[in-house]
């Protein structure tokens, strides 16, 4: 998180029902859009991602309605076990962790829905528990190939602002996403990006709900209102990194940056001896990287030696993956020197955990970024 972001939040609480409010909130509801790329509207929840996937669930869906969700990791799996305690029929297109959604099955299952009992598609973008990005573009294709109606919802919780993401391009229905990840955000505000399919769904939509309902929200919305108390101070911070990903570095430069960052965290893994858990190129994350442990070593160990020592705290391993996997984020206010500082960290902590490595992944890590392709700013000056 930006020290600019965190100052924007300390600004005084204003009147949420007064003019410099409204002004605010036009400016974000607005702005947001760009990051997500609709023209649609884009609900904000003061509630964290959790609450925008049981929003996205309850809008557009009735008691007993099958959905398709995919299985690519612990993220996925804890969307599913939301969507079952809604009452919802769910079909899981069983997957190995370290691969993406995989399109083929998923045009393959909605060809043979011929009633049309599938009403949603659910896939988790960016799977935090894996490092693995799902191909949404491929999918959005095989769900139109099989000529099916089913909405199209994403968890972009990981990957928004910093990973290319197109919900209009993508025909996406229903876009989830949270404020402390790509976006520089403290945690506590969600989002849900709303096509006009979606909106129509959920005219006849049957769950329950009242927080949640996209339709006070929308309407409240309009006159730059909420129809309860938002987070006030978390929407000036949300303006101050609107400004900094869209105006000051350009979103194309930002997802550039991560690219570069999830490139040269790779080339620290190869060097090291170790293994990225993410099976297929297409589908590396520019978020973060999930690190195999060797057989033998305990990922929990090594992430607790390094916070002791270093103060660095690693991602462990989620669900399944508990103790086998650590993870190396690299999204948000990131730059190269952050990074390398990052990918020493762990290297010191691997060296002091017994963990054996063939070679410096931080020498590799700072080859590659001084050799990389500068932003497409710098090379268009
Ligand atoms: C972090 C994350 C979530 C959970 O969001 P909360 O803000 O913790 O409720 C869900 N999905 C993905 C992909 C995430 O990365």
């Amino acid at each position: 998180m930006p020290d600019r972001v965190l100052r924007a939040i300390s600004y005084p609480t204003i009147d949420h029902r007064g003019p410099e409010f409204q002004e605010l909130a036009h400016t974000v509801l607005a702005r947001v859009k760009t990051v997500v790329k609709t023209e649609q509207p884009v609900v904000i929840y003061p509630a964290s991602g959790t609450g925008a996937w049981e929003a996205a669930l309850v809008n557009t869906l009735s008691p007993g309605d099958r959905v398709l969700m995919a299985e690519t990791g612990h993220f996925a799996s804890l969307w599913r076990e939301m969507a079952e305690r809604l009452g919802l029929a769910v079909e899981v297109m069983p997957g190995e962790w370290g691969h993406g959604a995989d399109p083929g099955a998923i045009g393959a299952r909605l060809a043979e829905d011929k009633a049309k009992e599938i009403k949603a598609v659910c896939i988790v973008h960016n799977e935090t528990s894996t490092g693995v990005t799902s191909r949404m573009a491929e999918i959005r294709k095989a769900i139109d190939g099989a000529g099916h109606p089913a909405l199209f919802m994403a968890d972009t919780i990981s990957s928004l602002a910093s990973i290319d993401y197109r919900q209009d391009e993508w025909g996406v229905d229903v876009t989830v996403a949270g404020s402390q990840k790509g976006l520089m955000l403290p945690p506590g505000l969600s989002f849900n990006g709303v096509s006009e399919k979606a909106l129509a769904a959920s005219k006849a939509a049957r769950l329950p709900k009242s927080f949640w309902g996209w339709e006070p929200m929308l309407e409240a919305n309009r006159n730059g209102m909420f129809p309860y108390t938002p987070a006030t101070n978390l929407l000036f911070g949300l303006r101050e990194a609107l400004v900094m990903l869209l105006d000051e570095e350009g979103l194309d430069n930002v997802f550039a940056r991560h690219d570069r960052h999830a490139e040269a965290t790779r080339q620290a893994v190869n060097a090291w001896g170790l293994e990225v858990l993410c099976a297929d190129p297409r589908e590396y994350s520019s978020s973060l990287t999930a690190v195999k442990m060797p057989a033998g070593h305990d990922a929990d160990a090594l992430r607790r030696l390094i916070l002791e020592r270093f103060d660095m705290s690693l991602g462990n391993g989620l669900g399944k993956l508990a103790g086998t996997v650590f993870r190396i984020g690299h999204l948000g206010s990131f730059n190269d020197v952050t990074l390398a500082g990052t990918l020493s960290g762990v290297e010191m902590g691997l060296r002091l955990a017994g963990v054996p490595i063939s070679a410096s992944g931080v020498e590799a890590a700072l080859k590659s970024m001084a050799s990389a392709a500068q932003p497409a700013k710098a090379a268009a000056e």
